[in-house]
């Protein structure tokens, strides 16, 4: 039930266990974490229990400059380790995490997934396996895949961050009918569902909104609308402590 990213920063595992425990009051039933480094090394680490469990996993701290993390509250497939997120493309290549619903999952999963395995009873799963269909079959761009996705998720509700293991500084954003929020930094940038996660390293925030989808990298945040056209968007400062 809380997303946080981050990108550019040597430090990115203990922003994003940071960033879940502040998010922990929303309430979850399990939790993950998916980081890549410059080595082209990568890590994905889950857990069912607590974010504190999820800590004890990580130890000793795995090295990673750009990584997502998930707390989760099960709406399709009950709590456990391969319905936690972020989930995964069968080739390990895509790595997504999801607040929200996809309600036409199982009409996607018959129309253009029939030869996949999937790992998970989740509806998430689906949207990543998805991204990685166009990639592969269709020859698209991540950007144009994760475009025709998003265009193919009628009605559903989610908050999005997907990783690419062979672009691995960048995060695909996208936000429709749940909540999601840009921090911008120093040569690095963070992506949360509360500003609180994140106020530990940033205080100046874009709002993103219901149909946008934003690439992220260390040095740039590009918006774009429903239809593609970029969008200029003024950042908030949030005057509080962490
Ligand atoms: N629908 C997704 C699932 O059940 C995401 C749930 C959430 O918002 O945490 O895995």
């Amino acid at each position: 039930c809380g997303i946080v990213g981050v990108t550019g920063r040597e430090d990115s595992i203990e922003i994003l266990v940071s960033g879940l425990e502040k998010l922990e009051y929303r309430g979850y039933d399990s939790a993950g974490i998916y980081v890549t480094n410059r080595k082209g090394q990568d890590h994905l680490v889950k857990t069912q229990g607590k974010i504190i469990d999820l800590k004890h996993k990580l130890t000793p701290a795995i090295p990673g400059t750009t990584g997502i993390g998930h707390t989760r509250w099960a709406t399709n497939g009950v709590p456990s380790i391969a319905n936690a997120h972020p989930q995964f493309s069968s080739d390990n290549r895509f790595y997504l995490v999801h607040n929200g619903v996809i309600e036409n999952f199982e009409e996607l999963k018959s129309t253009y997934l029939k030869n996949v395995t999937f790992v998970s009873q989740t509806d998430t799963e689906v949207v990543v396996q998805l991204v990685d269909h166009f990639v592969t079959q269709e020859n698209l761009t991540t950007k144009q895949a994760f475009e025709k996705t998003l265009g193919l998720l009628e009605g559903s509700s989610y908050a999005f961050l997907l990783m690419d293991r062979d672009d691995p500084e960048t995060l695909y954003v996208a936000k429709n009918k749940s909540p999601l929020l840009i921090g911008l930094g120093e040569d690095f940038n963070v992506v949360c569902s509360d500003a609180l996660a994140m106020l530990n390293v940033t205080k100046d925030f874009l709002e993103l909104q219901d149909g946008e989808m934003v690439i992220v990298t260390p040095s740039s945040v590009e918006i774009s609308d429903q239809n593609g056209n970029p969008v200029q968007r003024e950042a908030f400062h949030v005057d509080l402590d962490p």
